[in-house]
């Protein structure tokens, strides 16, 4: 949570005084321009501020370009082996300082620590699985059509590439741009959420303290309108890669539209989990509450709607208003918590919106439904444990983001009917099928419109080796992690070698070449 305050004159170094952090360009920390900055704090406990951070202008944001049009000749002649030895030295440093990463996240943004710690192991992950493709980066070697030709395509980096990140996955989710983006050559300037500075700051120091030549990876903090703006508007900068949104998605991706920019945007969800008549259903229950409590529901791919079969709709209700009442909640530091708060005032306001709007549409109210404000949860942004049943697949609650804890039981009668609803919201994230139907199994992995699908598991808990994206309104066609994390960050370069030492000429009719030099 953040808000704007003037900035005091030095940093604090007292331990029990917030710190006041800057910009983080050229290989070091400066103050914003302005020395305005905004505060972090920590949504467990308003009153305590977890630092004070640059609000940066475009006139900041120019000087991060500034370092990385300087770095980028340096680090893309860089061979990539070398480039991947620093992101694996930064794997290792992560790995010392897991803990204190963790225990940051959830002051700052408030998952449990136990989720906090996997939100860490994921950047370690990446960074390993990154650094292998320092010895990778695979292009294709193909036979030419001409005799005495060589053909083949290399990857090139993009040059400068402009990365604006959302707050419920503060260090994986700039990893998961950051390190493709380096492996493969780029410079880098990082926006990070006002809520996270700190993490994705931490981060970024990380893999400069891991050897980034200064200028490489920059970090301006600040708001989405003048930073993120101001990143997208710059010709110098290449592409833009936005985990957001869908709002601020179209809005940065129409913009890239006109100035010819590349972007890729991974954006909302509206994530089902379908339980069918056939499904183990303790299993199936245990995954919903996973999916739609893990993060407080603030995943791109919380499960936010669960759509059962009406042979074991009853039991699966009464089961899952159980399970939920019993769910802990308050802050994630705590031993036990197994719910933290949501991430600030706005969001909390937006979840228990929809919690009325769900009521005025004639949804159910199966359990939760408040905003808790007493004792422990006075100084927090909690939010109770929601479930709705009955609820019909074209209601706001089944079809919007809610992006809080709070998930919409739907009803349907057979399995055709789940996937109808299950792809009946204009979002394509991730899809989930309870079934112990092998054949069901294969049908719900074809006909799901989804970019993930799982099968006996929850919506949640993408691994890093494998594509991480949408379909349809959930993003614009690329896919992050994986291989595909490559594609993002490089441009094809194809070659062609004649060494036949005379003209030849292509794509005419070549067939007095055949079984000649
Ligand atoms: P947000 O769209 O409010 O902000 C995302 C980032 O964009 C922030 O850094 C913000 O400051 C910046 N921004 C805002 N306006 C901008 C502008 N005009 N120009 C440039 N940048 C701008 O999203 P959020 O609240 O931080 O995150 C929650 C959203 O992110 C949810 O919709 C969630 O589904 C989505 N998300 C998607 C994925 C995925 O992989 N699909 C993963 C995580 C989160």
């Amino acid at each position: 949570m953040s808000t704007t305050t003037k900035a005091p004159e030095t940093s604090s170094t007292k331990a029990d005084k917030p710190q006041t952090y800057g910009n983080y360009i050229n290989g070091r920390q400066v103050k914003s321009k302005s020395g305005e900055t905004f505060d972090s704090f920590n949504p467990a406990n308003k009153n305590e501020i977890i630092g004070h951070f640059a609000s940066s202008s475009p006139e900041d944001v120019k000087m991060a370009i500034d370092a990385a049009e300087k770095a980028f000749h340096g680090w893309k002649h860089t061979p990539a082996p070398h480039r991947a030895e620093i992101i694996l030295k930064a794997a290792h440093l992560l790995e010392t300082r897991k803990e204190e990463l963790a225990r940051t996240m959830t002051r700052e943004m408030g998952k449990v620590l136990k989720e906090a710690r996997g939100d860490v192991q994921e950047a370690i992950d990446m960074a390993k699985y990154i650094a292998g493709e320092g010895r990778r980066l695979v292009g294709q070697t193909v036979p030419s059509e001409l005799p005495m030709k060589f053909a083949m395509s290399v990857r090139q980096p993009l040059g400068i590439v402009g990365l604006i990140t959302p707050w419920n996955f503060p260090i994986a989710i700039p990893s998961w741009k950051i390190l493709p983006a380096l492996v493969a050559g780029n410079t880098i300037v990082i926006k990070p959420a006002s809520d996270t500075p700190l993490c994705a700051l931490m981060f970024v120091e990380i893999l400069n303290e891991a050897g980034l030549p200064p200028g490489v990876l920059n970090l301006v903090t600040g708001s989405g309108s003048k930073v993120g703006n101001a990143i997208v508007e710059d010709p110098r900068v290449q592409a833009i890669s936005l985990t957001g949104s869908n709002e601020v998605g179209r809005h940065v991706a129409g913009r890239c539209g006109q100035l010819m920019k590349k972007v890729s945007c991974e954006l909302g969800g509206k994530n089902a989990i379908c339980v069918m008549d056939d499904a183990d259903i303790d299993l199936a229950l245990e995954g919903a509450l996973w999916g739609a409590f893990g993060t407080a529901g603030q995943r791109c791919t919380a499960a936010s709607r669960v759509i059962v079969h009406k042979a074991r709709y009853e039991e699966f209700c009464e089961k899952f208003k159980k399970m939920t009442s019993a769910l802990k909640l308050g802050n994630g530091l705590h031993e036990g918590v197994e719910v933290g708060p949501v991430v600030n005032k706005a969001q909390l306001e937006s979840v228990h919106e929809y919690v009325e709007i769900g009521k005025k549409e004639g949804a159910k109210l199966l359990c939760g439904g408040n905003i808790l404000s007493e004792g422990e949860f006075a100084n927090g942004f909690f939010h109770e444990p929601t479930v709705f049943c009955d609820v019909k697949p074209d209601m706001r609650i089944a079809q919007e983001e809610i992006f809080g804890p709070v998930t919409a039981i739907i009803p349907v009668n057979d399995f055709d009917e789940a996937i109808a609803v299950a792809n009946g919201t204009q979002f394509g994230l991730s899809l989930s099928m309870y079934t112990r139907d092998i054949n069901r199994a294969f049908r719900a992995i074809e006909d799901l419109e989804s970019g993930i699908v799982y099968i006996n598991a929850p919506t949640i808990g993408a691994e890093i080796q494998l594509p991480f994206g949408g379909v349809k309104q959930t993003g614009n066609g690329h896919r992050e992690a994986g291989t595909s994390a490559i594609d993002q960050f490089t441009e094809w370069k194809s070659v062609y070698i004649d060494y036949s030492g005379r003209l030849q000429k292509a794509q005419i009719d070549t067939d007095d070449l055949v079984g000649k030099e």
